[in-house]
Order: C-alpha cells, then structure tokens, then sequence
C-alpha cells in the first residue's frame, strides 16, 4: 500500500480512537454520577441499575472497538495494515473504506462467522 493510502487510513484510524475514547469516559463518568446521586428514590435505583447495566455494554462495545482500532494501527506499524491476518490477501479498497480496523477479507471473516477459521 502506497504512503498516501496508509497516511489516509491512518488518520480515520485515528479519528476513530480519539472518538472512542471520549465515548468510554463520557459512559464512564456517567455512571459514577448514576451512582453518586443523593436524590434518587427507589425506583430511580432500579431505572439506575439498567442504566447502569446499558451503559457497561457500551463500554464493552466501544471498547472491543477500540482494541480492534488499536491492533490495526500496530499492523501498519509491522506494514502489515491492508492485508487480511489470515490469507494474507490484499484486503479491498472498499472494505477498508468501510471498516478501516478489519482483520480478515470477506471470504475469512465469513469463514469466521461461521465458526470455520
Ligand atoms: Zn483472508
């Protein structure tokens, strides 16, 4: 991949971490003030837990996201960003587009869904 390609996928790779991580503290804090709050009655409490419980899946997702993000900027670091981990074929252009932190080219991330890689 050429260096304006890698920089381009480099920069959304980027972005995209920045976000994630203001996402995760914003959760984060949210439920410590969830928490804190002095004022809520019972049934707040209850709402409260769900809350809680909601946000911590976000977390989760954000943060599995985030690793994924991670991992990718580390390939470009190995030069190995662009390629599927599995096969080893260039991944396409529109894939990366799409999901620029993609691990696998279509055919093995199917192969993955369905248990077989
Ligand atoms: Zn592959």
């Amino acid at each position: 991949m050429d260096k304006k390609r890698l920089d381009y996928y480099k920069k959304k790779l980027q972005t995209r971490r920045d976000e994630l991580l203001k996402a995760i503290a914003r959760t984060e804090q949210e439920g410590r003030e969830a928490d804190e709050d002095p004022t809520v009655d019972l049934a707040d409490k209850a709402a409260n837990s769900y809350t809680k419980e909601f946000l911590f899946g976000q977390t989760h997702n954000d943060r599995s996201l985030l690793q994924l993000v991670d991992d990718a900027l580390a390939r470009m670091k190995d030069s190995a960003f662009g390629e599927c981990v599995s096969c080893h074929e260039e991944l396409q252009q529109k894939r990366l587009e799409a999901v620029p932190w993609t691990r696998y080219c279509i055919t093995c991330q199917e192969k993955k869904e369905k248990g077989l890689l």
